[in-house]
């Protein structure tokens, strides 16, 4: 992916004050736009624009914004008074994320020098509220950040929102292939793709499964054998008991799989993928090292033909792309309880495939059986997860709408080693606990799967939700099941 976004600052402001007031407004939005990109705080570039005080202007650099493929969003600011009628037009037609960064120049009031010449070039406070409230009556989707632009947590909020902006610019380009249809009889893995189209920008195709196949078996032994070797080199080799040449021969089919699918994937540019255990046509083993190595590559998976988390899996790897310190994110599903009390959590796997970002330390590869269908044995790759704070995410087909529920989780170490489990693991305490969390997600009708991050924040992906115009229900420390259900209630008839 090409990340070479810009935010454009424009500020609003109008010639009742004068060209000297005018041009303080300009000097004022350089150095906050200079200070903004100086922090180190912000992902992306901000770009100076010139004042905007004529409807004329306005519209032309919004529809400038709107054809400019690098420009992912628009910071406003309200310098002086800025009658916002004159942003309606541009408004309008605008169709990018919009932040309205609800700063001022200076940080504290000039007590003994402020006079009306200051209050009438200063007074963003009056401003930002006529521009707010215009914004408001158009009913347009924007994020609104207060206080200083000095301020560390004004510049991580905008941060924030650039990434945000990112996701709501990068949704339309994903494509999901799925290889094999949804598991039989399974409800919630389904959905409507033309809506999610609509709604989302995802193209969702379906591939043979033979056809992929095909391409597995024309990978040449020394492509296979490169990296084999690669994998030898990178994590530790677990033979527990089995015939090393035996075990690599094991191995080699996965290696097989990942440049066979990665391949394919390219070739018909794709950025996430579903395969189906059930489902496996001629190939010798569920991909699962060679699956598990694909997202950690970037790209989305979904297990059984779940192309909806497949596409939310690759939303959050574009978006967190190049995060420093980023802890990763992958597929999960819901596994087992541990309801000892005070150590309440879910362990969360897959049969094999959960991404290597989250890894906290060594990771090995296993050879062991799937216990399901009548395929060879197949690798994987065999860690535990970090500690922290992620976010779980579960997006639904309710029939008539999509929701979005976002859970914000507290990952743990489980107390124990598992030596028998032969499949990577996370383990978390739902917020606001175990009982509530739980109970919260199947009342909202949440999957078993879920597209799962540490490196976006909860209202990252709710203000995604919310730049799609589809339902987001938040579950975390606010959370009460009384109003939990009244909040499902009043949506049911807002998104009718
Ligand atoms: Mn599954």
């Amino acid at each position: 992916m090409e990340k070479n976004y810009k935010f454009w600052f424009c500020t609003g402001s109008q010639d009742l004050y004068g060209a000297t007031c005018l041009k303080n407004v300009s000097e004022h939005s350089r150095i906050i736009v200079n200070e903004l990109n100086k922090s180190g705080n912000l992902p992306f570039e901000v770009i100076l624009k010139p004042t905007l005080i004529t409807n004329e202007l306005i519209r032309k650099t919004f529809n400038e914004a709107n054809l400019d493929e690098n420009c992912a969003g628009i910071i406003t600011w309200m310098h002086t008074f800025s009658p916002a009628k004159a942003w309606i037009l541009g408004l309008k037609e605008y169709r990018k994320p919009l932040l309205h960064l609800h700063t001022q120049f200076n940080e504290e009031i000039p007590y003994d020098t402020i006079d009306m010449d200051f209050m009438n070039e200063n007074q963003s406070a009056h401003g930002d509220r006529e521009y707010g409230h215009i914004v408001t009556r158009m009913g347009i989707e924007r994020k609104v950040v207060v206080g200083h632009f000095s301020d560390k947590n004004v510049q991580k909020r905008i941060a924030d929102y650039m990434i945000t902006s990112v996701g709501v610019i990068e949704s339309s380009k994903i494509r999901v292939m799925r290889i094999a249809d949804n598991m039989r009889n399974v409800a919630v893995t389904e959905g409507d793709k033309v809506e999610a189209q609509i709604k989302f920008g995802w193209e969702v195709d379906a591939y043979p499964i033979n056809e992929i196949v095909e391409v597995v078996n024309s990978v040449s032994t020394s492509d296979i054998n490169i990296l084999v070797d690669e994998y030898y080199s990178l994590y530790n080799i677990l033979l527990e008991g089995r015939d090393e040449k035996e075990f690599r021969k094991h191995v080699s089919v996965q290696a097989a799989i990942e440049i066979g699918f990665e391949r394919f994937l390219k070739e018909k540019n794709y950025h996430a993928i579903c395969t189906h255990f059930g489902d496996l046509g001629a190939l010798k083993q569920l991909p699962g090292l060679a699956m598990q190595r694909l997202m950690q590559k970037g790209y989305g998976f979904g297990g059984e033909g779940d192309w909806k988390t497949a596409a939310m899996v690759r939303l959050m790897k574009v978006m967190t792309e190049g995060k420093k310190d980023a802890k990763g994110t992958s597929f999960m599903e819901d596994y087992t309880y541990n309801l000892t009390k005070g150590k309440e959590g879910i362990l969360q796997a897959h049969m094999l495939e959960v991404c290597p970002t989250v890894a906290d330390g060594a990771i090995s590869i296993k050879v062991n059986p799937l216990s399901m269908g009548n395929k060879e044995d197949p690798a994987r790759l065999v860690f535990t997860s970090k500690e922290g704070i992620g976010v779980a995410t579960s997006l639904i087909d309710l029939g008539n709408r999509f929701r979005l529920l976002i859970n914000t989780v507290d990952c743990k170490k489980v107390e124990k080693e598992m030596p028998k489990l032969p499949v990577a693991t996370a383990f978390w305490t739902p917020r606001p606990d175990l009982y509530t969390g739980a109970e919260a997600w199947i009342l909202a009708g949440g999957a078993h799967h879920t597209a799962f991050t540490y490196d976006l924040t909860a209202e990252q992906i709710g203000d995604w939700a919310e730049a799609m115009n589809i339902e987001s229900l938040f579950i975390d420390e606010n959370t009460t099941i009384h109003n939990l259900k009244n909040e499902m209630k009043w949506n049911s008839v807002f998104y009718k």
